[in-house]
């Protein structure tokens, strides 16, 4: 039996008076049944760990670099995020991919660190539209998985999030065939490299637009442990309803 899980996305939003939506999330939507992470931008991480530090909730980071420390300026560690606080790390997620060029080599170098400094990484794939015009949607999602996803990664330390690029921040969100069909593909590639008890157990997250009024559709679709949410995460408002969907 998977656990559920609701991860939040802040992206590069949020300031320190912002971190009142997650004392409103932490008392208004409790999930017992489901672990609730938020990854903030790196300045947050701190201050809102501190802040929910007696709550379940779970504080993540957005990217992490795969050296523990050294000369990468601007960069942060695994380790720096592990000392601030943070639980878990988002990796490779498409706007990385594509504004920092990130490839699978690199994301499961940094899935590595993050596995190391004891964070969960939150390891993104997804096609593109013109991708999935091609036909190629499989092909592309089964070559980032291989590449993304490290030898090492176990149930407790590796969750899977299906983000179809033309799907995040547009408001339009893949059909439930379409979210069924890649969840099922995943599932079976993870328990054919790793095993049907290590396969079996990584969590697969939906993310792409997911909102309060269509949470609860894509949650009863097989194979779907909870979302990876953007914009619906920056409020309480919206973030509860998805979180009491689940
Ligand atoms: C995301 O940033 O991972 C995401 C899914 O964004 P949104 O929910 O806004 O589409």
């Amino acid at each position: 039996m998977r656990r559920k899980m609701a991860a939040g996305n802040w992206k590069m939003n949020g300031l320190l008076a912002d971190l009142v939506q997650l004392d409103r999330i932490a008392a208004t939507c409790p999930a017992p049944d489901a672990d609730l992470l938020i990854c903030l931008p790196a300045s947050l991480i701190h201050p809102a760990s501190q802040q929910v530090r007696h709550s379940a909730m779970m504080i993540g980071a957005q990217d992490c670099h795969w050296n523990a420390a050294g000369a990468h300026t601007g960069d942060i560690s695994a380790v720096q995020l592990a000392d601030a606080g943070a639980a878990a790390v988002i990796l490779g997620h498409s706007e990385r991919r594509a504004d920092h060029q990130e490839d699978g080599a690199t994301v499961r170098a940094k899935a590595q660190a993050a596995q190391a400094s004891g964070l969960i990484a939150v390891i993104c794939v997804g096609e593109t539209l013109a991708e999935r015009d091609a036909g190629a949607t499989l092909d592309v999602i089964g070559a980032q998985l291989d590449a993304s996803v490290p030898d090492s990664a176990t149930a407790d330390s590796v969750v899977i999030a299906y983000e179809p690029v033309w799907a995040i921040g547009t408001g339009r969100i893949a059909t439930t065939d379409q979210i069924a069909e890649v969840h099922a593909f995943l599932r079976a590639r993870l328990i054919d490299r790793f095993s049907p008890q290590t396969g079996g157990a990584i969590r697969l997250l939906y993310g792409g637009s997911v909102k309060p009024d269509n949470a609860a559709q894509i949650f009863a679709v097989p194979e779907v442990d909870g979302a990876l949410v953007g914009g619906a995460s920056l409020t309480a408002d919206d973030f509860c309803p998805i979180v009491a969907a689940l």
